[in-house]
């Protein structure tokens, strides 16, 4: 059965809106100073039309071969018109930085300075500059990808001085937990660190990306500048 994304986006959207605004306006933040990223992994492209049609124009996937079929897949001219933007939202191996640095607008997940290099030198090889978000583990998990909060704030002003490179800020994962006040405390960390960097550094931008389905309310009250919201979206992922 072909799932209807378009009705379901139409109702799912509004309800995310409605969300992000009361999250904002609680803790005295504008609403518009909050990205929704669209995460459409694991969905056909029809849930990109969608999403597109009613709007969304940040896009984001977790792999880079889906990304390169999703885009693929799209009439380029329908996407420019749109004005699309692609996030690249998982981690990225380092053998295929050349096809992320050329396919994705913005890559939230950069968890390691080789990969930054790479990324950069294939972004400065194209003649672009590529705009990225250092991944910070704030969660303590040991299974989650990211820089270290030790060795987070060196490392990221290192990959500011990168030639290809452009960071806009930082992107973090919240542990597996409904607890209110853990996740709270994961966001602040990245927050926290934000606010260190931009102070010590011109070269790195202040966006924070956190927040998914289960705690964007919570991560929009820490400071969350984009979200990257799939199920509440689309649905569950099969
Ligand atoms: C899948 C994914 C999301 C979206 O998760 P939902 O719970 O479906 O909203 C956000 N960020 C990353 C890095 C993801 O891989």
């Amino acid at each position: 059965m072909p799932v209807a994304y378009g009705e379901f986006l139409r109702e799912s959207l509004p309800r995310v809106r409605d969300r992000i605004a009361a999250a904002a306006r609680a803790a005295g933040r504008d609403p518009a100073g909050v990205r929704l990223v669209a995460v459409t992994k694991g969905h056909p492209v029809e849930a990109v039309r969608a999403a597109l049609d009613l709007g969304l124009t940040d896009l984001g996937e977790n792999r880079v071969e889906e990304l390169a079929l999703k885009r693929s897949a799209l009439d380029p001219s329908v996407a420019a018109a749109a004005g699309s933007r692609w996030h690249l939202i998982g981690h990225v191996q380092s053998r295929k930085s050349g096809i992320a640095a050329e396919l994705a607008d913005l890559v939230h997940s950069v968890d390691s300075l080789k990969l930054a290099g790479k990324l950069g030198e294939a972004a400065a090889a194209g003649d672009r500059t590529l705009a990225v978000l250092m991944q910070v583990n704030t969660s303590g998990e040991a299974a989650k990808t990211g820089f270290g909060p030790a060795e987070a704030e060196e490392a990221v002003l290192a990959a500011a001085e990168l030639p290809g490179l452009r960071v806009e800020g930082l992107m973090t994962m919240a542990p597996f937990t409904e607890d209110a006040r853990v996740l709270g405390r994961t966001f602040a960390r990245l927050r926290e660190l934000r606010d260190r960097l931009v102070a010590r550094s011109a070269r790195v931008g202040g966006e924070l990306s956190m927040g998914m389905t289960n705690d964007f309310d919570v991560a929009i009250r820490e400071g969350s500048t984009m979200v990257r919201v799939g199920t509440a979206l689309f649905g569950e992922r099969t």
